[in-house]
């Protein structure tokens, strides 16, 4: 496993007041898998990344990576938050190359494989405008792109495509897919829209309301490559978003967003 969840819990203070973000929550991930992790506003999902990032340490449990439990910053991990936190003043060049440069990779090899990933998200003709000049489907490019250039070993994304109209975000699964099928990395999406974990995934578990607890994991057993923008006719899809649904519908209502 490269990632596995044993019986995690958070818990947060505000002042007095104590909120269990997660509790008990158990599953893993295997070198490769695309995993989609479903659940209702609030239910802990965004906590359980940052548990893996080694930004902030379980209340209880253990978070291990490779075996190892998580105690520091865990660099090996690519993380696209759920805010793509560009930087405004920078091209989508330099916003792409900054990790690299920081890491002290030599020029020649950034600028190569700049020019590879820009190619990767179709950004090619975009590499020198700012964040301001693009669309959201371009700064979620931007985004992936930053991340995959450093070659991290799982890739997390914390609902990167949830503010983007459903025919732009149909686009990007299908470039995701792509990009995934070419180099397998193994992905940890976080999403709150059923289609979405399916059509991407290998595996859907699904969370209660707050606190957090695996309810469910539903593997997605549709044949790859996967059309996007056809899968949903498929009786297996509607028979596996129907289960899910199922799942997720009665913990909707108890979830933060109301
Ligand atoms: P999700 O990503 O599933 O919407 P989060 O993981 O962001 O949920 O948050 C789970 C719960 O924990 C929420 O009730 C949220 O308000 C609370 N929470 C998250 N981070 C903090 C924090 N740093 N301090 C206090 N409460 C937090
Ligand atoms: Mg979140």
């Amino acid at each position: 496993m490269i990632l596995e969840f044993r019986d995690v819990g958070k818990r947060f203070y505000k002042g007095a007041a104590e909120i269990l973000a997660l509790k008990n929550a158990s599953f893993s991930i295997a070198e490769g898998e695309f995993v989609s992790v479903l659940g209702p506003s609030g239910c802990g999902k965004s906590t359980l990344l940052n548990l893996a990032a080694g930004l902030s340490p379980p209340s209880y449990g253990t978070v291990l990576y490779r075996n190892e439990p998580v105690t520091k910053i865990n660099t090996r991990v690519g993380y696209i938050t759920q805010r793509d936190n560009l930087l405004e003043w920078a091209s989508t060049y330099e916003n792409i190359v900054l990790g690299l440069r920081i890491r002290g990779t030599p020029k020649a090899r950034i600028r190569e494989l700049a020019d590879k990933f820009l190619a990767m998200t179709g950004l090619t003709d975009f590499a020198n405008h700012f964040p301001a000049e693009l669309s959201g489907g371009m700064r979620k490019r931007v985004a992936m792109a930053r991340t995959l250039i450093y070659s991290p070993e799982l890739v997390m994304m914390d609902e990167p495509f949830s503010a983007l109209d459903a025919h732009v975000k149909m686009l990007m699964h299908e470039e995701l897919l792509r990009i995934w099928e070419t180099d397998r990395k193994t992905i940890l999406f976080i999403t709150h829209d059923l289609a979405e974990a399916i059509t991407l995934s290998d595996r859907v578990v699904v969370m209660s309301a707050r606190p957090g607890q695996v309810k469910l994991e539903v593997p997605i057993n549709l044949p790859r490559p996967r059309d996007p923008f056809l899968i949903h006719t498929s009786p297996d899809f509607i028979r596996l978003y129907e289960k899910l649904w199922d799942a997720l519908k009665e913990d909707i209502r108890r979830g933060d967003n109301v």
